[in-house]
């Protein structure tokens, strides 16, 4: 299973990097570059198998780590504590968690289907809880430790039609500062990166229901709501989000903790 052909001196040479919804998008990114660096990292997430064996291999050859593929799913609390586990068990612990996996749903509030909300919910905050709660005992114990949440610039304001997804964001802004209090002292920071718009499968998908709860045409969607609120106008790219866990994850950000740190374009600003 491991191809060790690529020894690499990385900056995370020899961690262990956690990434939950890392079969795409930004997740799959974030993975890449902890994998560049030289960790072993654990990718998660839904999607087609072969295409996640794929991807899982391509790490490991492009950067001479092991990669193993958990399928939790980030709505099974019992499911995610047994991946902590089996991570634990395979690489003593986990020295960079990134809590990532999310989706998304638009709908007005009154029609917004109840089971979305449920799902978003979980998927985008209590697995956050779930991940966090079962990593941080081992964490504690070797008394190091990075946990980095992907939030969104919608952990600070919000948008219409997105209830859920809104509701969650700010969850995870505030779990990240209590979590950060609790474990201050122990060499543990815990942080979130909040993006704009970054051009990944999640946005896209979200683009046909905007365009039905907005009566607008694609362009106007990407123009008039996703990068009207981008004052750059250009979409967050998913190496712009990497390297900044890099930072986070490194020892020059030990003094960064429970902080959310914006990468949105200015979205925030105004
Ligand atoms: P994406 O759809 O490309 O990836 C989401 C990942 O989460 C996938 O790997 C998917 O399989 C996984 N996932 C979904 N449901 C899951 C479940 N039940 N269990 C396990 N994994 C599950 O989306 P993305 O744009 O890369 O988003 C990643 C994170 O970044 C999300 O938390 C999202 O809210 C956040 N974010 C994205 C943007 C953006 O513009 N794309 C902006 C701000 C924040």
């Amino acid at each position: 299973m491991t191809t060790n052909t690529k020894p690499h001196q990385g900056a995370h040479q020899g961690q262990t990097a956690f990434i939950t919804g890392s079969t795409s998008g930004i997740g799959l990114g974030v993975a890449r570059a902890f994998a560049s660096q030289g960790a072993n990292v654990v990718i998660n997430g839904l999607g087609d198998a072969n295409e996640i064996e794929q991807a899982r291999l391509s790490i490991e050859q492009d950067f001479g780590v092991r990669a193993i593929y958990s399928a939790a799913n980030m709505l099974d609390p019992e499911a995610i504590k047994h991946s902590i586990q089996v991570t634990e068990d395979e690489f003593g612990m986990i020295d960079i968690l990134v809590n990532n996996a999310g989706i998304q749903h638009v709908a007005p509030i009154e029609k917004f289907p109840i089971n979305q909300w449920d799902a978003i919910i979980a998927i985008n905050l209590s697995s956050n809880f779930h991940t966090i709660r079962a990593a941080l005992p081992k964490m504690k114990q070797k008394g190091k430790g990075r946990i980095i949440n992907i939030s969104s610039a919608h952990s600070l304001v919000a948008s219409p039609y997105k209830s859920a997804y809104v509701a969650a964001k700010h969850g995870v802004a505030g779990l990240t500062k209590t979590v950060a209090l609790e474990v201050a002292e122990q060499g543990i920071t815990v942080n979130a990166i909040a993006p704009g718009y970054v051009w990944t499968p999640l946005v896209e998908r979200q683009i046909p229901d905007t365009m039905k709860a907005r009566n607008m045409t694609e362009e106007e969607v990407k123009r008039d709501v996703l990068l009207l609120a981008q004052p750059t106008k250009e979409f967050v790219t998913i190496e712009q989000v990497a390297d900044l866990a890099l930072y986070l994850a490194s020892d020059s950000a030990a003094s960064i903790t429970g902080t959310t740190i914006s990468m949105d374009g200015g979205w925030t600003a105004k």
